[in-house]
């Protein structure tokens, strides 16, 4: 229990700094200074105000200065990378994996909201991704479909080609429909996961977008032209992937479906 804590713990601060990144690496701004700020009045925020979760309860969702609202996704994404980070423990357990999982999750959190903000996915997110991603498929990482045996260079520079080939081949047969950056993720996640994973991330991904864009149509009226990013939902099929593929996969394979 208490390596879960710290998990979490650990997750939600490295969440906090998340948020800056989600914030300043699409508008080219540096990462490490200045120190956080009031994005209202421009006030340094004090250490005791930037505590995960806690400051945002405490200060009521608002500024300590000038009383403005502070958005809800900043505790959001802590909470969120304090999950994952706890997640990944309890399906990996202590070992190598682990900061590295945690670095990919990481990853994709700050994918996801960029995303969503600005249908962009950074190249200065996935490129170094693919590279950690094939040292660490190659040396340290276990095959998310079967926990116990390594991934192994050659399934994770297939599940690279895999990952890119197959959304470039799309990109390139929807006319620009599919961007470089979705490519270029999911090249990094085929690094990191072998490409039986990229697969049932490439299902899972399409199947929840295709879920979310019928609902947009049908509740918000919104045409078939509208753009949906497809970050955020190649992340959740990674997600979903990583943390349940084993179990999806033999449940599948044993054909007793309901
Ligand atoms: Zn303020």
């Amino acid at each position: 229990m208490f390596i879960y804590i710290i998990a979490f713990i650990l997750g939600s601060l490295i969440g906090s700094f998340l948020n800056v990144c989600i914030y300043r690496l699409p508008r080219n701004l540096s990462i490490i200074t200045p120190a956080s700020r009031c994005p209202a009045c421009n006030t340094p925020i004090r250490p005791y105000d930037n505590i995960p979760f806690l400051s945002y309860i405490f200060l009521g969702g608002k500024c300590r200065v000038c009383r403005a609202e502070i958005s809800f996704r900043y505790p959001l994404v802590e909470f969120l990378n304090a999950a994952l980070y706890a997640l990944v423990l309890w399906r990996y357990g202590l070992g190598w994996q682990i900061p590295l999982y945690f670095l990919f999750c990481s990853a994709l959190v700050v994918i996801i909201f960029i995303d969503l903000d600005f249908q962009i996915i950074p190249d200065s997110i996935t490129l170094p991704g693919i590279v950690i991603g094939l040292i660490a498929g190659s040396f340290f990482l276990p095959d998310p479909f079967m926990r116990n045996d390594p991934l192994g260079f050659q399934s994770s520079i297939i599940g690279l080609l895999t990952g890119g080939g197959l959304f470039y081949a799309v990109a390139v047969l929807s006319r620009g429909g599919m961007g470089g950056g979705d490519i270029k993720m999911m090249a990094m996640a085929g690094s990191f996961m072998g490409w039986k994973s990229v697969l049932m991330t490439t299902f899972f991904g399409s199947l929840s977008g295709a879920v979310v864009g019928i609902l947009l149509m049908i509740f918000k009226g919104q045409g078939r032209k509208t753009k949906i990013p497809f970050g955020p939902f190649l992340a959740l099929g990674v997600l979903i992937t990583l943390f349940f593929g084993q179990e999806i996969l033999t449940w599948y394979l044993s054909g007793r479906f309901p």
